[in-house]
């Protein structure tokens, strides 16, 4: 069996599952480009727990976890079907690392992306929390466990944004803030250049108050990095910000 990719993908606004606009355009193209995998292993970022979760259950209800949104929002149903036995199969890779937690199904983090990724909803879906505890080296971890999970076909698609700052969102800017941008340029420099270990390190970069005043959308990317190798090749694709202090920079590596 083919080893199967890693994505790290920034979701940005909800907004982005509807409509025209370039991210959609991009999930879409890349989902076709990609092909289907045999299963979808999500971490998500919102879905944000005391530890690691993992839902053990053959379904996925959908979590609409957005509030104030037009009507055709609500109106998007994706709940594809999910797997028990991936499922025993990434909490066996976690280990102690992880608990089984059914409270939670499919969050707009994951379902704005993978509904214009894999219209159809016949890639099943395993959904992994971001442990709000856990430090960055502590994520990092959490995806070179998941990465031995790609040889038996399961896509890691981990959903965030590099830069997410909602205090500071401006409805009215198409593009970031310069120091947005500048920060999500350094971290693709890091991330194209092999150099993970400075992405976990990302206190020490410039601007990453701004950029991440709280990680839990950082967070997937370095789970997503953890499961990626050096030796991947890497895509980068949907690269732009959005709505000032939101990068939507999402990186493919297979
Ligand atoms: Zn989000």
């Amino acid at each position: 069996m083919k080893r199967a990719p890693v994505l790290f993908v920034g979701h940005g606004s909800p907004m982005n599952a509807i409509g025209v606009n370039p991210a959609r355009e991009g999930w879409n193209q890349m989902g076709e480009q990609l092909g289907n995998p045999e299963v979808i292993v999500a971490v998500s970022a919102h879905w944000m727990t005391k530890g690691r979760c993992v839902r053990r259950s053959d379904d996925n209800p959908q979590v609409n976890d957005m509030y104030g949104f037009p009507p055709e929002l609500y109106a998007v149903h994706y709940e594809p079907k999910s797997s028990l036995e991936v499922a025993d199969k990434v909490l066996a890779a976690l280990g102690n690392k992880a608990q089984v937690k059914n409270e939670w199904g499919i969050d707009h983090g994951v379902w704005s992306v993978l509904s214009n990724m894999y219209p159809k909803a016949d890639v099943p879906v395993v959904m992994v929390s971001v442990d709000l505890k856990a430090s960055a080296e502590e994520h990092y971890e959490i995806g070179k466990k998941l990465a031995t999970l790609r040889d038996s076909g399961a896509m890691i698609v981990c959903s965030g944004n590099v830069v997410h700052n909602l205090r500071l969102v401006n409805w009215d800017m198409d593009d970031g803030y310069a120091w947005a941008k500048g920060f999500d340029k350094k971290i693709k420099e890091f991330i194209l250049a092999g150099k993970f270990e400075k992405v976990v390190n990302y206190a020490d970069i410039d601007d990453y108050r701004l950029s991440i005043p709280t990680s839990e959308h950082f967070n997937p990317l370095l789970t997503a990095l953890g499961a990626a190798s050096t030796k991947d090749e890497i895509t980068v694709f949907n690269e732009y910000c959005e709505l000032g202090s939101m990068s939507m920079t999402s990186y493919v590596f297979q």
